[in-house]
């Protein structure tokens, strides 16, 4: 892996996409700096080594140029704080400023240019954007891996302006790094735990994992569709009728691979979508009409647990139940729980995906699973077995 680790960027100018894609407040305030966070030692380890550090980021999903709440300035303050020194600003990412500001920059400072998507040409992956940019730096470092996943003049474009001088940087490098451990080196039994509204998100996951795991769990939503593919009364249950024919093809792959499938055995069931439901637990296939299934039961909850404790690779993603309802939470915060006991007596454990990072945060164990991938949908992507353009144009 072509990393910031073995180079010298003594006196160079380096490029480096980062994702600095935070949520504001009105006040264009920063309520979530985790991105931010996550970029620093890179950051830090480019100016230590005596490079000038030039950050590009894109910001919310402006539409038609320049608009002030998706201005990259809000985050100026407190990226210098977080850095220790003053970050310059750049009002464009490309023209005049940028490039004067560019080229007086010296070792150990940095500057950060405007939002790349104030052009359509980002998205749009534009080669002459893309060489704009690259005409600022002498070496591209990629560390955005949450748009990694796309191939945008920023993410993949920009890299073929740098044959000799592109790589990744640390948050990349970690992510790559840790969703390969699982899915290529994982040591067995190998486990996927899989939940969340739909099927229709996850099946070429599914696909995709049948030939790595030995168990897959499922649970949250997407469980209706496979036990309604199976004969069982699903009841009011979340269930996409469509995808009967894909879940049966699932089932009958994993049999031929010897992959063993843990559905749950009872779901708590409510009369309606609602936390102050009437609720009480079914038999999983047995879900009477008027009712719908919003949590895994006890018994469930037992099975899964005991898989999860005796395996030694661990892959998390989706909810068990509707999890933002404290009365269909527990599911996922059992399992939660079984991931971290797991991976305290030696498993190796990942939880990617926007909703189970979520619930791993909510229940602050964080830090007892072994890596939590903050890639959201470049992760999924990555899980698919698909190629991402921003990892592709770093290693070709
Ligand atoms: P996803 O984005 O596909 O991972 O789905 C996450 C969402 O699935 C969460 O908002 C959960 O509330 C929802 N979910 C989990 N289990 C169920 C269920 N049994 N019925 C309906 N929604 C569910």
């Amino acid at each position: 892996m072509k990393t910031i680790d073995d180079y010298n960027f003594k006196g160079k100018k380096v490029l480096v996409r980062v994702d600095f894609n935070v949520p504001l407040n009105e006040k264009f305030e920063i309520t979530d700096d985790t991105r931010i966070r996550a970029t620093i030692p890179t950051i830090q380890k480019l100016r230590k080594e005596g490079a000038a550090v030039i950050l590009m980021s894109h910001l919310g999903r402006p539409k038609n140029g320049p608009e002030e709440k998706f201005s990259l300035k809000h985050v100026v303050k407190d990226l210098s704080e977080k850095l220790g020194t003053e970050v310059q600003f750049a009002n464009d990412c490309i023209g005049e400023e940028a490039r004067e500001k560019a080229a007086a920059l010296k070792p150990g400072e940095v500057l950060l240019l405007e939002n790349l998507r104030f052009y359509k040409e980002e998205t749009a992956g534009d080669v002459e954007f893309a060489k704009k940019l690259a005409s600022l730096a002498d070496v591209y470092v990629n560390d955005a891996f949450g748009t990694a996943h796309r191939a945008h003049a920023s993410t993949a474009v920009i890299a073929r302006f740098f044959p000799n001088a592109k790589m990744f940087g640390y948050v990349m490098g970690n992510e790559l790094k840790n969703i390969n451990k699982v899915l290529k080196e994982g040591e067995k039994p190998f486990t996927a735990i899989l939940g969340g509204a739909k099927v229709s998100g996850k099946i070429e996951i599914i696909n995709n994992l049948l030939d790595k795991v030995d168990n897959l769990i499922i649970g949250g939503g997407m469980m209706f569709t496979f036990i309604k593919a199976q004969g069982g009364r699903v009841g009011n249950s979340l269930v996409e009728d469509d995808l009967l024919e894909t879940a049966k093809a699932a089932l009958r792959k994993a049999e031929e691979l010897g992959v063993q499938i843990y559905l749950p055995q009872d779901a708590v069931i409510a009369d309606k979508f609602d936390n102050n439901a009437n609720r009480k637990t079914a038999p999983s296939n047995e879900i009477p009409d008027g009712w719908m299934g919003l949590d895994i039961g006890e018994e469930t909850i037992r099975t899964f647990s005991q898989v999860i404790e005796n395996s030694a690779t661990l892959l998390w993603n989706g909810p068990m139940g509707v999890f933002e309802m404290d009365n269909f939470a527990k599911g996922t915060l059992e399992v939660a729980q079984a991931i971290a006991r797991a991976t305290s007596k030696g498993a190796f454990s990942l939880v990617g995906g926007g909703d189970s990072v979520a619930a791993v945060n909510k229940y602050h164990l964080q830090d007892k699973v072994s890596y939590v991938s903050t890639g959201g949908g470049a992760m999924l992507e990555y899980i698919e077995g698909k190629t991402l353009p921003g990892v592709a144009a770093i290693e070709e």
